[in-house]
């Protein structure tokens, strides 16, 4: 396609939020920065030049899944295993808010250890000593009932990656006894209970296509999800993929900048992916229409061992030191870091 036909079409999407199908197609493969100029249009028009921090903490990595693409999975031996206890959580917390955090981002594989009776006090334990800040929980697939009484507990947001929109591509990556369908009804649920919703996928996950990839935008576009994770597919030495190459750069931030101009009021994390796949991965991400960012608040002996994926990134030892160093490279580019809980706004 000619540049001026792409930049009509990326008009179009900025004005009319979503496109046909071969449309999409084409806007995956543009090579025009006039993509990524008018996201960032977008995102100033909604947020300005604030750029959310997050802090993530990573409490357990057991998991009792074995997603093929992840290095936590249960089939993993060489994994050490960790999870934290309340305290260490909330020393987490404690260094966090100090350091300026005002989102927690409880993540960790599905550890059965953590039943309601064990992580429901620990939510509450945080919504009462920070009463000014969000809790969100990313730990996979639970019951309804479970994901209620989170809420009920304190937990504000929960990030659920659907992966991949495509049934036959969900049960390629994933072994049986995981489905798309309850993928998806647990993203309902939590719609339902009243979590600000996030879901997302990798780019270039093994066996993954232009079209459904497509399937992904418009699976995203009927959701009307809060936030949209979206960072490359990196390769684990000790899983089903470790031979499997890495996501593209150019089409994980072309996906930043088309999900951006169909919702310019997302929250988008550029992630520790895209930062591990490229030096300045992050602040290309942010370039590309990205407004948010996950600093790790997890001790470092631990963080060493919450690997997904090969050669992931860490920022720093310490909270103040990650918030720093963030705050560096976001000023560097025009961006700045903003202590908020960080809601997303509404529009039309
Ligand atoms: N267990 C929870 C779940 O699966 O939703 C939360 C933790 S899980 C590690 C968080 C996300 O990491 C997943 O949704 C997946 O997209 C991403 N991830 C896992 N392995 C990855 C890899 N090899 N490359 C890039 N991202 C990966
Ligand atoms: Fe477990 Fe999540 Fe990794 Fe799957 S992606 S193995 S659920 S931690």
């Amino acid at each position: 396609m000619r540049s001026l036909d792409m930049r009509d079409l990326v008009d179009k999407l900025a004005q009319q939020r979503v496109l046909g199908r071969e449309e999409f197609k084409a806007l995956m493969g543009c090579d025009d920065d006039y993509l990524f100029a008018r996201a960032r249009e977008a995102r100033q028009g909604a947020y300005g030049k604030q750029v959310f921090m997050r802090g993530l903490i990573e409490f357990t990595n057991y998991c009792k899944n074995n997603c093929y693409y992840c290095g936590l999975r249960v089939g993993n031996a060489r994994a050490k295993r960790f999870r934290m206890g309340l305290a260490q959580i909330l020393d987490c917390c404690q260094t966090g808010y100090r350091a300026g955090f005002r989102t927690f981002v409880l993540q960790g594989g599905e550890d059965p250890y953590f039943t309601d009776e064990i992580l429901a006090p620990i939510v509450a334990e945080i919504r009462q000593t920070y009463p000014d800040c969000a809790i969100t929980l990313s730990l996979g697939e639970r019951s309804f009932a479970s994901y209620q009484r989170l809420f009920g507990a304190g937990a504000d947001r929960y990030l659920l990656r659907h992966e991949t929109a495509h049934a036959a591509h969900y049960q390629r990556l994933h072994p049986r006894g995981m489905s798309l369908q309850n993928r998806k009804a647990c993203l309902g649920h939590l719609k339902q209970i009243g979590y600000q919703v996030g879901c997302g996928f990798m780019v270039g996950s093994p066996g993954q296509t232009v079209s459904y990839l497509v399937d992904d935008l418009l699976f995203i576009h009927g959701l009307r999800p809060q936030m949209v994770g979206i960072g490359p597919f990196l390769p684990h030495s000790d899983t089903v993929f470790a031979q499997e190459p890495a996501g593209d750069l150019r089409l994980t931030l072309n996906l930043l900048a088309i999900l951006r101009l169909m919702r310019p009021d997302l929250l988008i994390p550029a992630t520790t992916a895209l930062g591990t796949l490229h030096p300045n991965g992050r602040e290309l991400g942010v370039l590309a229409g990205a407004n948010v960012v996950m600093p790790n608040l997890t001790p470092g002996d631990m963080r060493q061992k919450y690997r997904l994926y090969d050669h992931k990134i860490s920022d720093g030892e310490a909270a103040a030191e990650c918030v720093e160093n963030m705050d560096r490279r976001m000023k560097a580019i025009g961006y700045e870091l903003t202590v908020s809980r960080g809601d997303p706004i509404c529009i039309a």
